[in-house]
């Protein structure tokens, strides 16, 4: 099959932490998504005072931007590093604790509250931990999944949300011959088949 090439291509967390620190972070789009911007009312539906999920959050700067609209972020991310330099880059105050239920993992919590980031692996929430999402920014997340995970991923990601969530989900289109990710290439029809 097209995606044969990447299917057993793993991406370790110390590689991921090893690109943070070298600054190979050609994915941070310092002035945010455009398609966050186009579908931004599918996403809200005319609601306020949303809870947010953004799953491999790295530093996006569109987590500054939907907390400002009064809505509740929340992000996951291995890196110490991009969680530190998310709340340094936007002048945001900020603390930091332990997570009772997962080990060696850290909350860090803007101190108006809005903006709370987890720094460990996606793999180890749970929504007894972080509750139920009534919306999803996944940019740069399930393409950077390990293809291996993937099912793990989104299983995962349903059980986080709410009844009436939306989920928006921006993926790369292109020959996984020619590049061996990530971004991984993910197509249209396994995405049916992880989400249903
Ligand atoms: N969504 C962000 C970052 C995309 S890059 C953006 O749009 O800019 C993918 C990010 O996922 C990296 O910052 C990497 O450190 C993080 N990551 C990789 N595996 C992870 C995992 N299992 N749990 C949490 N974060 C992870």
């Amino acid at each position: 099959s097209d995606i044969g090439s990447q299917k057993n291509r793993v991406v370790t967390e110390e590689e991921w932490l090893q690109k943070w620190a070298m600054g190979n972070t050609g994915f941070h789009k310092e002035r945010g998504h455009p398609l966050l911007q186009k579908y931004l009312d599918v996403l809200l539906s005319g609601r306020n005072g949303l809870r947010i999920f953004f799953p491999l959050c790295g530093k996006a700067v569109e987590m500054k931007w939907l907390a400002d609209m009064g809505h509740n972020v929340v992000g996951v991310e291995v890196s110490e590093q991009a969680l530190k330099e998310f709340f340094a880059e936007h002048s945001l105050p900020y603390c930091e604790e332990p997570v009772p239920e997962i080990s060696g993992a850290k909350k860090f919590q803007s101190t108006s509250g809005n903006i709370s980031l987890y720094c460990c692996s996606i793999y180890d929430l749970s929504s007894s931990i972080v509750g139920k999402f009534d919306a999803v920014w996944d940019r740069g997340a399930l393409v950077a999944v390990n293809p291996c995970d993937r099912q793990r991923y989104a299983s995962l990601m349903i059980t986080l949300m709410e009844k009436n969530s939306s989920y928006l989900l921006v993926t790369v289109s292109y020959d996984p011959n020619k590049h061996k990710g990530p971004p991984f290439y993910v197509p249209e029809s396994e995405i049916k088949s992880l989400f249903g």
